[in-house]
């Protein structure tokens, strides 16, 4: 998938969105839902995406989605912070497939980091789901 392309509403975000694939809830405010990567990175990894959307990419949103997409990806990076102390954050996110990009819903990467711990393989490897339950309680009740 290159840039250039139309929105599919049957990508895996749009159906948690819809309420029709499951996804382990961080954060939801009128704008933006945030959830647990099921292929994290790092211990904490957390995807956050705009609502009223259909932007495959950054370079494809709407302004008025952008500012409160921003301010809630710092709202939820803080409380990855606060509740699982990490030693730094990567906040990331991919245009397409050439750069990484797997899900064509816009989404932000929030992967907590640690001293001496290398990132993990991108997209690979299924997390725990009651470790992912207990770290998104973890981070939902730092949410300021
Ligand atoms: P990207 O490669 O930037 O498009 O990121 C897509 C991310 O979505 C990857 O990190 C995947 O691990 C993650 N992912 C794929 N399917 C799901 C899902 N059903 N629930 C949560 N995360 C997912």
């Amino acid at each position: 998938m290159s840039l250039d392309g139309t929105y599919d509403a049957g990508n895996i975000f749009a159906k948690i969105l819809r309420g029709e694939a499951p996804s382990v809830r961080v954060f939801e405010d009128e704008h933006v839902m945030a959830f647990m990567d099921v292929f994290p990175q790092a211990k904490g990894h957390v995807l956050v995406i705009p609502k009223h959307s259909t932007a495959r990419n950054f370079l494809e949103e709407a302004p008025e989605i952008i500012g409160p997409l921003m301010l809630g990806v710092q709202r939820v990076a803080r409380a990855v912070r606060a509740a699982l102390k990490p030693d730094g954050l990567t906040i990331s996110q991919f245009n397409g497939a050439p750069a990484g990009q797997t899900v064509y819903h816009l989404h932000f990467h929030i992967i907590p980091r640690w001293e001496g711990v290398p990132l993990g393989r991108h997209a690979e490897g299924m997390a725990d789901m009651d470790e992912l339950k207990d770290l998104a309680e973890q981070i939902s009740a730092m949410i300021a």
